[in-house]
């Protein structure tokens, strides 16, 4: 059995990745443990030389490790490099925070207590493809600067990313075994999950394989983190700046082809300001250039897989017989999905029910601020939110009301290192990054001295 990585552009098969078999997979689950023995005995100061020598090895690297992003998934260049800068800024991060996150902390009791934070053993990574090496960095560097050792699945159409993740990890002076890529198929998760080595599982992705994943967990009693799909509200209100509003509205949703979590995806505007915005989104989207990734000037390249494409088709045909209306875009061949806005979408349709993942926006038009709100929270997903009004001080009030693990107001949303980030409901559950990131999957023991 291989895993093929395709050229989304090209439809070329650049490489050829054959999968674990179940030996391979035993011999790399002992390599773990035994690399754990070690790695959790060392200083932080030891692994922060090596989490640093990781960010420069990165940024070297960064032209080929993007070139590479593109060719697996098609983003285009400037933003595959702009993931490889983030994911070392990552590295030089938690090298540099990891310590002060996980000091004891003393409780005000009678006698001496406190909580000290001690590893646990792997945790095990499923992630996607649409951020190859900024998913993986971004749970991998806390993991390991806490003395936790990391197994890796990556969608199966991105091992080229996986195994230069892995090469670098090794070049960076890390021992065989603190990070290792499998190449593995689903029916093999399991027996990884069910591993004693493995103590907690990180899976970003979509809701079907998060319950999937979940569920296994339970059974095996292990701990997860769950960043699945969102279907951001973008709300715009009447007082809100629209030219800036509608520029990063078109940021939010055509970003990686609209294929981020985090994109903006259902666009909520108050009536009185809705033509407007409507315009001005517009112009924006018109303004975008789809093409090659690889070359310069282009804002788009194509969608990462053809099912991900046939996939948000349907989605568009669906919606524009439920009654939106089409006002740019809406044509797609092969991977290549012009970027595409419908407006007048109702709450009942395909386009705002299900994630959209890939280049089509929504506008659907709220009679005021209670109504936009109540709109946005009426979905099932829970990731993130961004209010546009020039009112700061109400925007508190309204942000509080909203249904997500994060809110931006007048903002483009994005994770970043020092913040958490998550969701709630069918988002998921638990926190990346930040101080409350890097203690999921480490064993906060309460030590009580008398
Ligand atoms: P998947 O959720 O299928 O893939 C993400 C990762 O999960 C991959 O490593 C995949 O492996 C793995 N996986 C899939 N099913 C299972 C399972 N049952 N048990 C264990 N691991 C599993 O996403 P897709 O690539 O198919 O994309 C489909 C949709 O998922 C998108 O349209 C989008 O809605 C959502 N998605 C959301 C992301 C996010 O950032 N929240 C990221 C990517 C997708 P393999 O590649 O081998 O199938």
């Amino acid at each position: 059995m291989i895993f093929k990585s395709i050229n989304p552009f090209s439809q070329e098969v650049i490489a050829e990745h054959e999968v674990l078999t179940n030996t391979q997979l035993n011999h790399k689950l002992k390599l773990s443990e035994n690399a754990f023995k070690d790695w959790k005995t060392t200083s932080f100061q030891e692994r922060a030389d090596k989490m640093q020598r990781l960010a420069v090895i990165l940024r070297e690297n960064k032209e080929k490790l993007g070139l590479l992003i593109t060719n697996e998934m098609g983003k285009i260049i400037a933003e595959s490099m702009a993931e490889v800068e983030k994911s070392a800024s990552n590295c030089d991060f938690y090298a540099e925070h990891a310590e002060e996150m996980l000091q004891d902390e003393y409780y005000s009791t009678p006698f001496k207590s406190m909580s000290v934070y001690d590893p646990m053993g792997a945790v095990f990574a499923i992630m996607p493809w649409n951020y190859p090496f900024w998913q993986v960095l971004r749970y991998a560097a806390p993991a390991i600067m806490a003395g936790n050792v990391t197994l890796l699945k990556h969608s199966s159409n991105v091992i080229g990313c996986a195994k230069a993740i892995e090469s670098a990890f090794l070049e960076a002076g890390f021992p065989e075994g603190v990070f290792q890529q499998i190449s593995i198929e689903i029916p093999q998760v399991e027996s990884v999950i069910a591993s004693d080595i493995v103590h907690g599982i990180t899976l970003t992705g979509s809701e079907g394989a998060g319950s999937s994943v979940a569920s296994l967990a339970g059974k095996h009693i292990k701990k997860t983190v769950m960043e699945l799909g969102g279907s951001d509200a973008f709300i715009v209100l009447n007082d809100a700046e629209l030219e800036k509003a509608a520029h990063v509205a078109a940021q939010s949703r055509m970003l990686n082809a609209g294929q981020a979590c985090i994109c903006a995806k259902r666009f909520i505007v108050t009536e009185k300001v809705a033509d407007e915005f409507v315009s001005l989104f517009t112009q924006n989207i018109k303004a975008l250039k789809q093409g090659n990734p690889v070359q310069e000037g282009i804002h788009m390249g194509p969608l990462a897989r053809l099912d991900l494409a046939e996939t948000l088709g349907d989605q568009l045909e669906k919606s524009l017989k439920q009654g939106a209306k089409l006002i740019v875009g809406g044509e797609w061949e092969s991977c290549n999905f012009q970027p595409t806005l419908i407006d007048f979408v109702a709450v009942d349709s395909i386009a705002f029910q299900e994630e959209t993942f890939g280049p089509l926006a929504t506008v659907s038009r709220a009679k005021d601020e209670n109504d936009a709100i109540a709109i946005a929270n009426t979905h099932r997903y829970g990731l993130a939110a961004a209010i546009w009004t020039e009112d700061r001080e109400h925007a508190y009030t309204l942000a509080r009301k909203i249904e997500a693990g994060n809110v931006f107001v007048n903002s483009l949303v994005r994770s970043d290192s020092r913040v958490p980030f998550g969701g709630i409901k069918k988002s998921g559950y638990g926190r990346e990054l930040g101080a409350v990131g890097i203690k999921e999957f480490m064993n906060m023991k309460s030590l009580v001295i008398e």
